[in-house]
C-alpha cells in the first residue's frame, strides 16, 4: 500500500547552465554532525529497468531541499559488504536541476562520494537524472554483474543520492520501478502495480530502501517456506532459463525445515516477513548479501538440478538467513553507522560473520540440506584450510577482522601467507570451540543455542538495530555458562600459533585426518570452483576452467613452494605429458612408488622451465575421523532440534 503520493516531476522547460561555472568546494558534513531527527521532506526515486538486458538502469530522483549550501551523498560504505565498496564509478550522465535550470556541482576533494552545490534561493526541490551502468563482468558483491537478458538484481544504494547531515533511517523515500514487459519482480518492500506497469512502493526510510533489494526477471517462482506460519517466509527464485528454477518437493521441504530450525534456534523473529531473493545464474556474480527482511542471493545456474552443486551451495541461504538475527538485528557497534559515509569498524566480524558461518552450517545440517557426513566433510575442509596458514605467524585472526575492508578485494593468490577473510572459516572453528566447551562444562545441559536465545532471541518482532560490543558477548556467554570467556576468546583472536584452533572438533568427538581419496563434498567443491585442489599434498591449486593448468595458488612452505612454483604460472606438462589433472594425479601416484620427484614443465610469462616437486606421500584429502574417547557432540549439534 502506498502511503504518500509521489512528488510530481518538474518539467525541464528551461535547461540553462547556472550562472557560475565553478562551485567553491564546501565543507562536507561529517558523520559526527549527522542528525538523528526526521528529514523535512520525502525523497522520490523512480528507476526504469526496461533497459536492464543492456545493463542500463535509468534513474530520476526528487530531493526536497532548502536554499544554501548542500552536500549530496552517494552510498560509499555498504552494509554487509563491510567496506567502502559503493559503485560510484558506474554513475553517468548525472544532471541536477531545479525549476528547469541545470545546477552546477563540484565533487568533494576528499570524499569522492560527496557532491557539493549551492541551492538557489526559492528552490525547494532538486531533480536528479542519471544512468547507472550495471557492470558487465568481474568485481565483488554489488560490483559484479547484476543484469542479464533475462533477469536483473537492483541494489537501491546504486541508484540513490541522499542529502548529507541526517541519519538515513530519518530520511523518508517513496520509490517506483518499471521492468521489461513480462518480467516478474520480488522484494521485501510493500508494492502496488499500476495500470501502466509502474510498480510503486510504500514509503520507507532510505535505510530500509537500501536494505530491501529487488530482483526482476522473466523466469520466476515463489515458494512458501513457512506454510501456515503467522510470519511469512518466501523463496523467490529467478533464473536465466525456466529449467534452472525447477525446485523439487524434497528441496522445498528441506528449505522449509531450515526456516523452522532457524526460528527454533533463535526463539524470536526480527522481520514482519522474509524474502529470499535467489538468482540461479552463471551470468551474474555469485554471492549472498544479507538484509533485515530479505537477502540478495546468487548462485550457480544448475544449483537445483545438479546434486553436487546443490550440496556445495546449500549453505548459502542458511548463512544469509542467520544474518537477519546476527548482523542486522544484533550488530557490532562499529558496523551500526548512521549513514553510508561513516567509516565502518570490522573488529567484531568474527562474531558477525564467524558465528553466522557456524550457525548457518549447523542449520544446513539440522534441516537436512546436508546430511551429517556432508557437514563433517565441509568442516574438515575448513579445518584443513585454516591448518595450512603459515600467515598466522604474522597476522592474527583479530587482524583479519580489523582489516576486513581491504581483504574482500585482495588477490586470491598467496592466501595462506597474506591471510584472507579468515574470520569466516576460523570464526566457525572458534564458535564450534565455544559451543562444545559450553556443552562439556554444563554436562550437556547448555549449548550455544542458549546463547542465541539470550543474545538474538530478545524483543520478538523488533527490527530496531541493537548494537553490541565484545563485553556484551562475554557477558551473555557467562550468563549461559560461567567461564573465563574473555581469556578464551582473546587467546584465540590474538594467537600466532602455527596450528588452527581445532579443539572444538576434538571436543565434538572427531579429529582432522587425511585420506588418499577425496570426499564427495571435496569433489563438489572442486567442480563448483573449477579447480584441481592438491593443497594438502603438493600445496597447489590449479585451474580446471578455461585457463586449465594456470596456478591459482601455492601454499606457502609447501613442496610446490619449495620447487619454485608461483601463482600466475601455468603448468604445461607433467612428466613429459600435456597437463591435465589426471596426469598430475598419475604423477603423484608414480612418485609415491618411485620416490623420484614430480617433473613439471611450467610457463612463467614467456619463459619455460622444468621444476621438480619432492612429494612422495601420495594423495591427501581432509576428513574427520571419530575420536572414541569423546562423546559425539558434533552429531548432537547437527541433529534436527
Ligand atoms: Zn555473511
Amino acid at each position: 500500500m502506498i502511503k504518500n503520493s509521489k512528488l510530481p516531476w518538474q518539467p525541464l522547460l528551461h535547461v540553462l547552465l547556472a550562472a557560475s561555472a565553478t562551485v567553491t568546494p564546501l565543507l562536507a558534513a561529517s558523520a559526527d554532525s549527522v542528525k538523528d531527527t526526521p528529514y523535512f521532506g520525502t525523497l522520490a526515486l523512480d528507476v526504469d529497468l526496461r533497459d536492464a538486458p543492456r545493463k542500463l538502469f535509468h534513474v530520476h530522483e526528487s530531493i526536497p531541499v532548502k536554499s544554501g549550501a548542500l552536500t549530496l551523498r552517494y552510498p560509499k560504505w555498504i552494509p554487509g559488504e563491510h567496506s567502502p565498496s559503493g559503485t560510484l564509478d558506474n554513475v553517468t550522465n548525472l544532471k541536477i536541476s531545479a525549476k528547469g535550470q541545470v545546477l552546477s556541482w563540484r565533487r568533494d576533494l576528499v570524499d569522492m562520494f560527496s557532491l557539493n552545490l549551492k541551492v538557489p534561493d526559492g528552490v525547494a526541490q532538486l531533480e536528479l537524472a542519471f544512468d547507472y551502468l550495471s557492470p558487465a563482468g568481474g568485481g565483488e558483491f554489488g560490483q559484479s554483474t547484476s543484469a542479464t537478458p533475462n533477469l536483473a538484481e537492483l541494489e537501491w544504494n546504486q541508484v540513490t543520492f541522499y542529502p548529507a547531515g541526517y541519519a538515513v533511517r530519518q530520511i523518508p523515500v517513496v520509490s517506483s520501478i518499471r521492468v521489461p514487459s513480462g518480467w516478474h519482480f520480488a522484494t521485501a518492500l510493500d508494492s502496488k502495480v499500476e495500470q501502466d506497469g509502474t510498480i510503486r512502493f510504500a514509503q520507507v526510510s532510505v535505510e530500509q530502501l537500501v536494505d530491501s533489494p529487488l530482483f526482476t526477471g522473466v523466469n520466476y517462482k515463489q515458494i512458501d517456506l513457512a506454510p501456515g506460519a503467522s510470519v511469512p517466509v518466501r523463496l523467490n527464485v529467478f533464473g536465466d532459463r525456466d529449467a534452472n528454477i525447477q525446485v523439487t518437493p524434497e528441496q522445498i521441504a528441506r528449505h522449509q525445515a531450515m526456516v523452522k530450525q532457524a526460528v527454533a534456534l533463535f526463539g524470536a523473529q526480527h522481520y514482519g516477513h522474509y524474502d529470499f531473493l535467489f538468482a540461479v545464474s552463471d551470468k551474474t556474480g555469485s554471492f549472498g548479501l544479507e538484509h533485515h527482511q530479505s537477502s540478495d542471493d546468487r548462485i550457480y545456474a544448475d544449483f537445483f538440478t545438479d546434486p553436487e552443486l546443490f550440496a556445495r551451495g546449500a549453505g548459502l541461504l542458511p548463512h544469509e538467513y542467520v544474518h537477519s538475527w546476527n548482523g542486522k538485528f544484533r550488530r557490532p557497534a562499529g558496523l551500526a553507522t548512521p549513514d553510508y559515509s561513516a567509516p565502518m569498524e570490522g573488529d567484531l566480524l568474527w562474531v558477525y560473520e564467524g558465528l553466522t558461518e557456524y550457525l548457518g552450517n549447523v542449520l544446513t545440517a539440522r534441516s537436512g540440506l546436508w546430511n551429517a557426513q556432508q557437514y563433517r566433510d565441509a568442516l574438515a575442509m575448513t579445518a584443513a584450510q585454516m591448518d595450512h596458514v603459515p600467515g598466522r605467524a604474522w597476522r592474527s585472526l583479530q587482524d583479519t577482522a580489523d582489516a576486513a575492508q581491504r581483504l574482500y578485494y585482495e588477490p586470491r593468490a598467496w592466501v595462506s601467507s597474506r591471510r584472507s577473510v579468515d574470520y569466516y572459516p576460523e570464526g566457525e572453528l572458534v564458535w564450534l570451540d565455544v559451543d562444545t566447551k559450553i556443552r562439556e562444562l554444563s554436562a550437556n545441559k547448555h549449548s550455544l543455542d542458549d546463547f542465541t536465545h539470550a543474545f538474538h532471541g530478545i524483543d520478538n518482532g523488533s527490527m530496531k538495530v541493537t548494537p553490541y560490543r565484545f563485553d556484551d558477548v562475554v557477558a551473555t556467554l557467562n550468563g549461559v555458562q560461567a567461564y573465563d570467556w574473555r581469556a578464551f576468546l582473546t587467546q584465540r583472536l590474538n594467537s600466532h600459533e602455527v596450528r588452527a584452533p581445532l579443539d572444538g572438533i576434538v571436543r565434538g568427538g572427531w579429529k582432522l585426518t587425511y585420506s588418499d581419496t577425496p570426499s564427495a563434498f571435496f569433489k563438489a567443491s572442486e567442480k563448483a570452483n573449477k579447480v584441481t585442489d592438491r593443497s594438502y599434498s603438493l600445496g597447489l591449486i590449479v585451474s580446471a576452467g578455461n585457463d586449465k593448468g594456470a596456478v591459482n595458488d601455492v601454499i606457502w612452505g609447501s613442496p610446490a613452494f619449495d620447487a619454485g612454483l608461483t601463482p600466475g604460472m601455468s603448468i604445461v606438462a607433467v612428466a613429459g605429458e600435456e597437463y591435465s589433472s589426471d596426469e598430475l594425479d598419475n604423477a603423484i601416484a608414480t612418485a609415491a612408488k618411485s620416490k623420484k620427484p614430480i617433473e613439471l614443465l611450467v610457463k612463467n610469462s614467456n619463459s619455460y622451465s622444468t621444476v621438480r616437486l619432492a612429494w612422495f606421500d601420495g594423495q591427501k584429502y581432509p576428513q574427520l575421523t571419530r575420536v572414541e574417547w569423546q562423546p559425539d557432540r558434533l552429531s548432537d549439534i547437527t541433529a534436527a532440534h
